[in-house]
């Protein structure tokens, strides 16, 4: 079977198609996204070419965490914005339309602007039965 495409990001990596870089090591790299939601967006992206989060391999997801919390900071800095989302998609019903797993650090300016990620949170009350079954289940799938 013929394998699928280089997705766009993959094309990024390979300086293809240019970006706004703000961070490389071999593992990962981060870049202003093009559409952004607030000045300083910027995604997070593994080397590796895997599609969402879970198919993610374990040194890849070590590389990106390493590094998460020093890009958080340094985008915050140069933002001049000390609130911000971290938001990771995996699946077309869960927004995501690129198939290479990214992090968005999005910066939330204050002052109750529409800048940065609005957020829908149809929140319920936890059913404790069905939430202790839930909570083994995974528990014995991790
Ligand atoms: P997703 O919805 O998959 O979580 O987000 C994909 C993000 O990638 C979007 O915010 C979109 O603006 C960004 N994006 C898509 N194509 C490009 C591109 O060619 N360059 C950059 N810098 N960002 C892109």
């Amino acid at each position: 079977m013929p394998s699928p495409p280089p997705s766009i990001f993959t094309r990024i990596i390979n300086g293809e198609i240019p970006c706004h870089k703000v961070y490389e090591d071999d593992k990962v790299l981060a870049f202003l996204d093009i559409n952004p939601l607030a000045p300083g967006h910027t995604l997070v992206i593994p080397k590796e070419p895997a599609p969402t989060l879970d198919k993610l391999s374990d040194v890849s997801a070590a590389a990106i965490g390493r590094i998460l919390p020093r890009l958080c900071r340094a985008v915050m800095r140069a933002t001049g914005t000390s609130d911000y989302n971290l938001l990771q998609n995996n699946g077309a019903a869960a927004h995501q339309e690129v198939m290479h797993v990214h992090f968005h650090i999005i910066p939330k300016p204050g002052g109750g602007g529409s800048q940065g990620l609005g957020i829908d949170w149809p929140a319920a009350k936890i059913d404790h039965t069905a939430g202790a079954q839930l909570a083994s289940a995974i528990a014995a799938a991790v």
